[in-house]
C-alpha cells in the first residue's frame, strides 16, 4: 500500500460522502491508497454513512469506530495504528483541506528523499480575531518556553513516511499534543503555506474552553516550567 489517509470524523455525516469522492477524484489514477476513517463518538448518523461507503464504495476503506467520543488526538493515534501505507496523510473529513494538496505534498517526499514530513502551515484562519489572537499568542508562549519548537499556523494536515509514523506510535504518551509530538520526533519537516477552506456542511468542534484546555496540556506535556512555577 502506497498511501494512507488518516480521517478523524466527529459529527460529519454530511461530509464522509463528498470527502471520499474529493480524494477519488484527486487519486483516480491509481487504487494504491486507503482511507482510515475514525468515528470519534459521533451523535449523529456518521457510522452509518461510513458502513454505507465502504459497501458502495472501490475504495479501500477502514473504519475505527469508538465507543464514544476521545478526541481528535485519540482519533489520529488509532488511525496510525491500523494504517498500512509507505506514506501517511492525516487529513480533515470536512472538506476544509483540499486531497489535491496531498498529491503535492507527495510529490515532495518522492523527489526529495531528504525530507521525511511535509506539513500544511495556515497563515490565514477564517476565523474570529479573539482565537486568531489567542492561537498566536500560545504559539509564542509555547516556543519560548518549552524545549520543543512549536511553528505558528502548524496543522495536523500533513503527509509523512512510515518512519515518522513509527517514531510517533512508540511515544505512549496519555495526553497527546501532535503539533509537539511531531516536532519532538524530529525528522526533517517542509512547511507548506496552505489555506483552509471554509467547512462546506457542519460545525467546528472547537470552542474557547476546549482550545485552552488542549493548549495547557500541550504546555504542561513538553515544558518543566508550570512544575518550576508551581514548586516557586
Ligand atoms: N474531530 C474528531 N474528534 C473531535 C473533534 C473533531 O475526530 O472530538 C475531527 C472532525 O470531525 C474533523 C477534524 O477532527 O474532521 C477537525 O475538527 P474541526 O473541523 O472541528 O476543527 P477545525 O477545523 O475547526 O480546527
Ligand atoms: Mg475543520
Amino acid at each position: 500500500m502506497k498511501q494512507s489517509f488518516i480521517c478523524p470524523c466527529y459529527n460529519e455525516e454530511k461530509n464522509i460522502k463528498p470527502f471520499a469522492k474529493a480524494v477519488l477524484d484527486a487519486f483516480a489514477n491509481t487504487d494504491e491508497y486507503e482511507l482510515v476513517f475514525i468515528n470519534d463518538g459521533s451523535a449523529d448518523n456518521t457510522i452509518g454513512e461510513l458502513k454505507k461507503l465502504k459497501k458502495e464504495s472501490c475504495q479501500n476503506i477502514k473504519i475505527i469506530n469508538f465507543s464514544r467520543n476521545f478526541g481528535k488526538e485519540a482519533a489520529m493515534y488509532a488511525g496510525l495504528e491500523h494504517c498500512c501505507g509507505e506514506y501517511i496523510t492525516i487529513i480533515d473529513t470536512d472538506l476544509q483541506q483540499n486531497p489535491e494538496i496531498v498529491k503535492e505534498m507527495i510529490n515532495i517526499l518522492e523527489n526529495d528523499k531528504s525530507v521525511d514530513s511535509v506539513c500544511a502551515c495556515q497563515e490565514n484562519r477564517h476565523e474570529n480575531a479573539f482565537f486568531k489572537f489567542c492561537k498566536k499568542s500560545f504559539y509564542k508562549f509555547a516556543d519560548k518556553y518549552t524545549d520543543t519548537h512549536f511553528v505558528d499556523g502548524a496543522s495536523d494536515f500533513r503527509t509523512f513516511r512510515k518512519s515518522v509514523k513509527d517514531a510517533i506510535l512508540s511515544m505512549g504518551e496519555y495526553y497527546r499534543f501532535s503539533k509537539g509530538i511531531f516536532s519532538w520526533v524530529g525528522f526533517k519537516t517542509k512547511w507548506f503555506d496552505y489555506e483552509n477552506i471554509e467547512r462546506v456542511a457542519g460545525t467546528t468542534k472547537w470552542n474557547f474552553w476546549g482550545l485552552f484546555k488542549y493548549s495547557i496540556e500541550g504546555i504542561v506535556g513538553f515544558s518543566t516550567t508550570p512544575l518550576l512555577i508551581a514548586a516557586g
